[in-house]
């Protein structure tokens, strides 16, 4: 031990950032990686937005802004969550923060103690167990299972709420399935915790606008039993393909807000101004960049599920957003960690075991398909070489 306190020793990480790392080195010794482990679009952020943050900083905004972020920028928030899912929020509920991922930070900071329990998905995004793990909290998992188009069962998840359950992280589309929960499912959480008066909801909603086929999105702020206590996550990174610029913001029932914007002032003080100008921009000019990148996204998707599915010991289903499948494979008694160990050292493909999203992601691989066709189809090559040696 070195004399930290004892919750540091429960922290997670991130293994995408560990297989980026790796990576990098790899090509630092003159190999060609192909990486389809980390999340990120693969497509510059649009330029009317970088444009924009240039201007500000040309015009003077250097300094800090008001710790919930920019007036405008909440406006254009509020505005923007209005036109897409209809519901009214008042931008003093809004919290502007360096990315998504502070608000699950700040928010199992806000709920997670020893002795309550959170309910969070399995496979799910990795930083919400590291989180819960942390605060002392016990992480209890819901299953997303392949059969259920990795959406959940919303009497699996209702049996398993308690008078220790503080939170339940809801993720769709999910990270690192795709998978997109029914609105029917919803609707049964919904009518569920109404017998569960103190429960709070984390929708993680990031991906809410990579959405295929015939998929709606439907924000947990949309169900009026449980509207006063559901936290709603978003952000620029995904949808404007806006990642290392570091902007998110969270929706917070009035109750609850001035914890979140004291953990904000505490940590972070504000977002840098630029970017907050930028996230205006993003909000409010042309959205063309946004479909495009989706209509892109779409026909990797179908390429991609297609050529994995004719692989023998590959089985995909075609997820209805993000952009990530997430391929059962079975190669002798492997595990999903060695099988993605394997691809990045032999064959210099980068992948995230689907194990490190939680048990029921053993068996999988998460491959992101932010990355070219010609790219995803040496990939292809390399597993089916990979499945017959
Ligand atoms: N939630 C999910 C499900 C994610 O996949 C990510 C990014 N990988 C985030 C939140 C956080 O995104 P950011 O901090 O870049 O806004």
């Amino acid at each position: 031990m070195d004399g930290l306190n004892k919750s540091m020793y429960d922290i997670g990480s991130d293994s995408a950032f560990a297989i980026l790392a790796r990576s990098q080195e790899l090509e630092k010794i003159g190999k060609n990686v192909i990486n389809l482990g980390i999340g990120q679009p693969d497509f510059p952020t649009p330029p009317n937005v970088v444009e924009a943050a240039i201007k500000a900083l040309r015009n003077g905004y250097h300094g800090y802004t008001s710790s919930n972020g920019a007036l405008e920028l909440r406006q254009a928030v509020a505005e923007d969550f209005f036109k897409r899912n209809n519901v009214s929020i008042d931008p003093k509920n809004i919290l502007i923060t360096p990315g998504g991922k502070s608000i699950i930070f700040y928010t199992m900071l806000m709920f997670g103690e020893l002795g309550s329990e959170i309910i969070t998905p399995d496979p799910g995004f990795v930083a919400y167990k590291s989180m819960i793990d942390y605060t002392g909290a016990k992480a209890i998992s819901l299953p997303h299972r392949m059969q259920n188009n990795f959406s959940f069962d919303a009497d699996e998840l209702l049996s398993l709420v308690n008078e220790k359950t503080k939170l339940i992280i809801l993720n769709s589309p999910a990270n690192p399935t795709g998978g997109v929960v029914p609105r029917k499912e919803l609707e049964k959480v919904a009518n569920g915790l109404k017998k569960f008066p103190n429960v709070f909801i984390l929708s993680d909603e990031i991906y809410s606008r990579i959405l295929f086929d015939d998929q709606k999105h439907h924000t947990l702020l949309n169900f009026p039993e449980i509207k006063d206590r559901v936290i709603v996550l978003d952000g620029w990174s995904k949808t404007y393909s806006m990642t290392g610029w570091r902007l998110g913001f969270g929706i917070f029932p009035k109750r609850i807000f001035d914890y979140a914007e004291k953990l904000a002032i505490n940590c972070h003080s504000c977002v840098n101004s630029a970017t907050q100008f930028a996230g205006i921009e993003a909000l409010k000019g042309p959205q063309e960049s946004v479909n495009e990148m989706v209509r892109t996204f779409k026909s990797r998707r179908n390429f991609l599920v297609d050529e994995l599915n004719k692989i023998h010991n590959v089985e995909c289903i075609k997820p209805g957003g993000a952009f990530y499948v997430f391929p059962r494979i079975t190669k002798n008694e492997m595990s999903s960690n060695e099988i993605s160990q394997y691809l990045l050292e032999k064959k210099y493909i980068a992948t995230v075991p689907g194990s490190s999203f939680g048990i029921n992601g053993e068996g999988f691989l998460r491959i992101s398909y932010a990355n070219t066709k010609e790219n995803l189809q040496k990939f292809v090559k390399c597993l089916t070489e990979f499945i017959f040696e």
